[in-house]
This record gives C-alpha cells, sequence and structure tokens, in this order.
C-alpha cells in the first residue's frame, strides 16, 4: 500500500543505542512520530501506560492477535511486543512520517505490508563495546547479559535485510547518520512534489 508519509523502522540488538538515538533524533525533529507498541511485559521503573508502551495482559494481546490489529508482531526476549495498525496508517495517510523503534523480526514483517518502508538497523562497533555497554547500564543480571548477547548474534545477522546500516560507535555521528537518512528521504522526488508543490507549480512543472 503506497501512502506520502515515510515509513522509518529502526531496529538494533539491545544495548547497541537505539533508544537513545531515537529519543535525541525526537527533540530535533518533531515531524516524526514515534508509535507507542504494545507488550505482554510488565513495566519497567517510570514506564507509564502509553507513553513507552502499551501494557496488554496475555489475554489482550491474544485477542488483538485474533482481530488482526497489529502490522506486526514477534516474540522478543520471551515477551511479545506488537505495532497496532490504528493510528499509524492513518497518519502516513495524512502524510506524516512515523518511526517504529522494534526488533528486526518486526522490521521484515513491516516490510511486506510496507514496501516502501526504510529499513534501519544499529550496529555496536565491536562485541566487546556491546557486552560493556550492556554492563554499565546496570540494568540486567549476568545471566540475562548473557542471553542478550547470544541474541544479538541472531539479530545481526538480519543486517544484510536492511537498506541503511548505522555504526553506533561515536553517538554524535550516529545520530548525524540517522538524520541524514531521514532527510534524504524527504528529499526523494515523491515527498518534494507534495510537500513544495507551490515550487513545482511555479516552475510550471508538472
Ligand atoms: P524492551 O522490553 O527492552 O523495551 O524492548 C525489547 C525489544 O523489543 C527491543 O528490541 C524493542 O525494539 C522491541 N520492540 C519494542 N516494541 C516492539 C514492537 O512493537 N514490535 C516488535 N517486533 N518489537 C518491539
Amino acid at each position: 500500500m503506497q501512502h506520502p508519509g515515510n515509513l522509518f523502522v529502526v531496529a538494533a540488538p539491545s544495548g547497541a543505542g537505539k533508544s537513545s538515538l531515537v529519543k535525541a533524533l525526537r527533540s530535533f525533529d518533531a515531524r516524526v512520530y514515534p508509535s507507542v507498541s504494545h507488550t505482554t511485559r510488565a513495566p519497567r521503573g517510570q514506564e507509564k501506560h502509553g507513553r513507552e508502551y502499551f501494557f496488554a495482559s496475555e489475554q489482550e494481546f491474544d485477542a488483538m492477535v485474533a482481530n488482526s490489529a497489529f502490522i506486526e508482531w514477534a516474540n522478543v526476549h520471551g515477551k511479545r511486543y506488537g505495532t497496532s495498525k490504528k493510528g499509524i496508517q492513518d497518519r502516513l495517510s495524512t502524510g506524516e512520517d512515523v518511526l517504529l523503534e522494534i526488533d528486526y523480526q518486526g522490521a521484515l514483517q513491516v516490510r511486506e505490508s510496507f514496501p516502501q518502508a526504510v529499513l534501519i538497523f544499529v550496529l555496536p562497533p565491536s562485541w566487546d563495546e556491546l557486552r560493556a555497554r550492556l554492563e554499565n547500564r546496570g540494568e540486567d543480571a549476568p545471566d540475562v547479559i548473557a542471553l542478550r548477547m547470544k541474541n544479538a548474534e541472531v539479530e545481526m545477522a538480519q543486517v544484510g535485510k536492511f537498506d541503511f546500516v548505522i555504526i553506533n560507535e561515536l553517538f554524535e555521528s550516529a545520530l548525524f547518520d540517522l538524520k541524514a537518512i531521514i532527510h534524504a528521504q524527504r528529499l526523494k522526488y515523491v515527498s518534494q512534489r507534495r510537500l513544495r508543490a507551490d515550487v513545482f507549480e511555479s516552475l510550471n512543472l508538472s
């Protein structure tokens, strides 16, 4: 299905810095609407229902799956996560840009229903650095870190299926890369034709 808005999908293994990058992007670029996912995991820390996630029971999630309410959903680290259709299609059809911060399985599912989606993968610069970041977060026990490292191997093996790769070695440089991808997308003919119709008309370009 073609929509005038751009759909950006950012995936990365846990610890690569995806959330920080997306958060920083949002502070510069209010034109990107971040989708809020549903999940069956419990809220952590200060997380609020409807802000970080819509926290759903297993039954609620099952009902949404049965009603085809998700664009995509996947099992990630033993819990279910999904992007609801509601809101996203409307935003894209009115020309807004939407950004999904989801895992690689979900990203590849999104491409099936939105072939024009822009898939971006964030890589850490090395295994040592990924481990150091997971340890320095101080959020997870050693066995959880070991599991995340193991999962990262499976996740990163999918990088070749993405359109763009950002290596998050220096945060500022990775943020520049993310902004550049989004900016380039907005400079494509179809976007410019729509966003700057006045210029095209004044130049008598059809
Ligand atoms: P966390 O529980 O740490 O917030 O997220 C765990 C993983 O689930 C992250 O990789 C995150 O990007 C992914 N995730 C969050 N929302 C969704 C979603 O709607 N769909 C999919 N497939 N993955 C998601």
